[in-house]
């Protein structure tokens, strides 16, 4: 970003410069791109604002809202700033996913599966000396953080092809069509005005600050730390029962590391319990320890390093009962809140949740403001899921600037959970299902267990996978729920995904023809219901 050489009314003038790596944040890399050197500036436009559309957040939602508006021939601006955790961790442009989300974890995910494929492949007639069984933590930490790094590049390319305007700087209304931007020592680098502004912030890990005393910061990590750890966490304790604790400590006890989960209530809050709770038996077979009903009362530093030494104080909500986990890192997955503080949208009229302290949206994305957008993570009531927010920053554009009329489908969205044995769902879990359909007279619910012919010979994890199909039965047992608990969850959830948006039956599922020997194929095979106590253990081929 440059510096603002002129602010005169809806006229900026930035001076740019080639950007040293620093200013780009710490994941991107100076390069290739081309940079505009000397005096941009941006006249005011027939509607006398700057941009036509201006985007804050350069995030999933953020760069697919931007890049589609673009193509439309509109003025398009967009800001993304990533403000460092208390440990010093930042990166670069893309958000949460490319950066510190969904794609280092499918990585590190990937490194533990490929762990368990080393363990059985003397099964297979494999040698496997020990040597080729250890792990290097700052080996794959650099690997993945180099292909995050071409990834932001990627993004600075696009934004830059699409010919939108990229700012390096942290978004702040002035007034509801005003943005001033700032660098990272808060110096004022622009300052623009736009037709309509979409507000696409994402949220950042929360710290429980007041929960437990002192300043957690200090001691514990995140999710936005671990995947570009310098060190070895060495023994872990997670915080956390939902989708970013159980699957950290999947990939990280995968990869040889001891991992403690300290969980307060229920495993993976809003999903099917039955599925959820097998994936806390698995996490515990494959060598994770499961503190449940626990919460944390108090962390301790005992020794400072890199990994220290830490202490964890916990409670037991049943027993009442007190512990103590020594441990060398904690990380804290207490859930997300969104970015939204910094952004003064009280002055500009745009309602906050009370609860959630996300932006209140109607089914167009809209705020109570009319020219004020916000989508992603930070939009109330939105799952907060990387294709959801590209979903809806791309419609949006289509609908602003492209004639399009077609508003987000929230419903019936796919998702997994990427533990040891991964976990996929679409639709309602068992009790969504009963408490929507009245009862368990009114739906019918078929499952069977199985073990994938690749975990036979080295006898893993047998009679752990599961599938069950939730069904309404007086609608000619349309599937409103589907769930798989097995390998390869989200490839196989993907295409039953569209059937079950398709309002498929079972009947329609049973006419399928399977592709054997697959794990998918239980699908089209399945005939045992809970209702009717049968064995639900398949056996054969
Ligand atoms: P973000 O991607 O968070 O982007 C927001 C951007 O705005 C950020 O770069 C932020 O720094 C910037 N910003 C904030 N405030 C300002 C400001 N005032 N000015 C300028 N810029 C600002 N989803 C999946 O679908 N699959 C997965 O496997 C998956 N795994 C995940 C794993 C982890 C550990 C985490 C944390 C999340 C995961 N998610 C996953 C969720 C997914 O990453 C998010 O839902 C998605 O990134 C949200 O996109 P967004 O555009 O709303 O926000
Ligand atoms: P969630 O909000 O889903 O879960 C927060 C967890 O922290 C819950 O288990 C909650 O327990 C627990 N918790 C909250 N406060 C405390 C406390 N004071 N003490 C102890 N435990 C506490 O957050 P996540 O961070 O796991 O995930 C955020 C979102 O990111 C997800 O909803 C998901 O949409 C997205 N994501 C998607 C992934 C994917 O697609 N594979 C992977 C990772 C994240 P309780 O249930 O008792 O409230």
């Amino acid at each position: 970003m440059g510096t603002v050489v002129s602010t005169k009314r809806n006229e900026i003038i930035v001076a740019k410069e080639v950007l040293p790596m620093e200013e780009v944040g710490s994941g991107e890399v100076n390069g290739e791109i081309e940079e505009e050197t000397g005096e941009e500036s941006f006249p005011a436009l027939e509607h006398g604002y700057n941009f036509d559309f201006f985007v804050i957040g350069g995030g999933s939602g953020g760069l697919a809202a931007a890049i589609q508006a673009a193509k439309y021939g509109k003025k398009v601006g967009l800001a993304d700033f990533v403000t460092a955790t208390p440990s010093g961790t930042s990166w670069g442009l893309g958000g949460t996913c490319v950066n510190v989300g969904c794609i280092p974890k499918k990585l590190m995910h990937q490194a533990a599966l490929i762990g368990q494929v080393l363990e059985d492949s003397t099964h297979f007639g494999w040698s496997c000396s020990e040597e080729a069984l250890s792990h290097d933590w700052n080996r794959m930490v650099e690997k993945i953080k180099a292909h995050i790094q071409s990834l932001n590049w990627g993004y600075r390319v696009s934004l830059q092809k699409a010919e939108v305007e990229y700012f390096n700087a942290l978004a702040r209304f002035e007034d509801e069509h005003t943005l001033h931007l700032v660098d990272k020592n808060e110096k004022e680098v622009a300052k623009i005005t736009s037709e309509i502004f979409l507000i696409a912030v994402g949220g950042r890990p929360r710290y429980l600050d007041g929960v437990l005393g002192g300043n957690p910061g200090e001691f514990c990590i995140t999710s936005d730390d671990i995947f570009s750890l310098a060190y070895h966490p060495g023994k872990v304790v997670i915080i956390g029962g939902s989708y970013i604790a159980l699957e950290t400590a999947g990939f990280l006890c995968g990869i040889g590391i001891d991992v403690t989960v300290m969980v307060r209530s229920q495993l993976l809050r809003g999903f099917d319990q039955q599925l959820a709770e097998k994936i806390g038996v698995i996490l515990e077979k494959h060598g994770v320890q499961m503190l449940r009903n626990c919460s944390p009362t108090e962390i301790t530093s005992v020794e400072q390093g890199n990994p220290g030494k830490l202490i964890v104080y916990g409670v037991n909500s049943e027993t009442g009962e007190t512990m103590e986990e020594p441990c060398n890192t904690v990380i804290l997955a207490v859930g997300r809140a969104p970015s939204v503080g910094g952004l003064n949208l009280g002055e500009i009229g745009v309602e906050v949740d009370p609860t959630s302290g996300k932006i209140v949206v109607n089914d167009s994305e809209q705020t109570q403001v009319e020219h004020v957008y916000a989508l992603g993570d930070c939009a109330e009531g939105r799952l907060e899921l990387t294709p959801v927010a590209i979903q809806a920053g791309v419609l949006l554009a289509k609908r602003l600037f492209g004639g399009g009329n077609l508003r987000m489908d929230y419903d019936k969205i796919a998702t997994t959970v990427f533990t040891p044995l991964e976990y996929s769902c679409v639709g309602l879990s068992e009790e969504e299902a009963l408490e929507k359909f009245g009862g368990d007279e009114n739906i019918e619910v078929y499952h069977v267990t199985s073990q994938p012919l690749e975990f036979t010979l080295p006898a893993r994890d047998k009679e752990s996978c599961y599938s069950k199909l939730i069904c309404v039965k007086n609608e000619e047992e349309r599937i409103v729920g589907f769930h798989y608990l097995g390998p390869n969850a989200g490839e196989i959830c993907q295409g039953f995904a569209l059937a079950i948006k398709l309002n498929v039956k079972k009947g329609d599922l049973d006419e399928t023809v399977g592709i054997h020997p697959t794990c998918a194929e239980q699908f089209t095979t399945m005939h045992v219901t809970k209702r009717s106590g049968d064995s639900w253990v398949k056996t054969g081929c």
